[in-house]
């Protein structure tokens, strides 16, 4: 049996629904051989996450998912990424520096959404965020669950769409550092920087080329190539980026809550035979 490897998914520490604890359960449960937790913006759960993991058997890499910006003027400006660190030194202080400005920017957005809600006549959602919210990271999915349960959409998506994603009545824009910034603190830590999700950011293929130019020239080496929604043509044009740049490839399911239909611990997967694959860098063996 091939080791089952999931290097990306979340935990109540940013948006996930299961806290650690529960979320390595639900890994083992799934046969998860090697996992990397990697909430927003904060590594909060390691260390403590390590020794859950080891009475299940599973191997913890350390990790992160960190936004960032490529402000390039070739291949578009003010394109929010997402930047994987595996393999991080949880303890470097400019890494934590970092990660701590980006929790900020966070919480300050935070307030402007809602202080732009209360302008546009609704009620002040400040109470059901913090009740809800259980670690340091406030992202937008909080916002729209508190707005979903307010009754002021019919569904999760639905408060995106009116009021939370790109130019809605409620979208505040978060300066993220530059993506240069955030490969070099990675590598810096002794991790490795990891493209999340290319084909997530609705970029056309030349868009996306450019922007993969950009994250080799800063640095970057490896790109997630499986991950829930990659259509066969996505793959293939990712593949063809991984070929011109020779990068190594990453795979996980940003898992966030049980109970979605499309996704689950483990269950992407690339061919280790056909690519440079980034976990051969962790020594992954079966733990049992
Ligand atoms: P953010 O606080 O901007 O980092 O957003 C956090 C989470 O919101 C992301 O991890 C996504 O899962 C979710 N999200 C972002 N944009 C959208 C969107 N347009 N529609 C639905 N979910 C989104
Ligand atoms: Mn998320
Ligand atoms: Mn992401
Ligand atoms: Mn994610």
């Amino acid at each position: 049996m091939p080791l089952k490897i999931d290097l990306h998914c979340h935990t109540t520490e940013s948006d996930g629904g299961l806290d650690f604890p529960l979320l390595i359960e639900r890994a083992a449960e799934q046969g998860v051989d090697v996992l990397s937790i990697t909430d927003h913006d904060t590594t909060a759960v390691y260390p403590e996450a390590y020794d859950y993991a080891k009475e299940q058997n599973i191997q913890l890499i350390p990790g992160v998912e960190i936004s960032a910006v490529n402000d390039s003027v070739v291949s578009g400006r003010g394109q929010e990424v997402h930047i994987v660190g595996l393999g991080v030194d949880i303890n470097d202080e400019a890494l934590q520096r970092l990660l701590k400005e980006n929790r900020s920017r966070r919480a300050l957005r935070v307030e402007k959404i809602l202080s732009k809600l209360v302008k546009a006549g609704f009620p002040n959602l400040e109470e059901q965020l913090s009740s809800l919210v259980k670690g340091q990271v406030i992202c937008r999915s909080h916002l729209a669950k508190v707005i979903l349960d307010a009754g002021l959409v019919k569904n999760f998506q639905g408060a995106f769409d009116k009021f939370l994603a790109k130019g809605k009545r409620a979208w505040v824009p978060i300066q993220w550092q530059s993506m240069a910034t955030v490969v070099d603190a990675i590598d810096a830590a002794g991790g490795y920087a990891v493209l999340a999700h290319p084909t997530k950011y609705r970029l056309t293929e030349m868009r996306l080329s450019l922007l993969i130019d950009d994250f080799v020239a800063a640095g970057g080496t490896t790109i997630e190539m499986a991950y829930p929604g990659l259509n066969p043509n996505q793959r293939a044009m990712l593949v063809r980026q991984v070929e011109k740049h020779q990068l190594s490839v990453s795979q996980g399911s940003d898992f966030h809550y049980p109970g979605t239909s499309w996704t689950e611990l483990g269950v992407f997967g690339v061919d280790p035979q056909l690519f440079t694959a980034i976990w051969q860098q962790f020594d992954v063996m079966k733990a049992s």
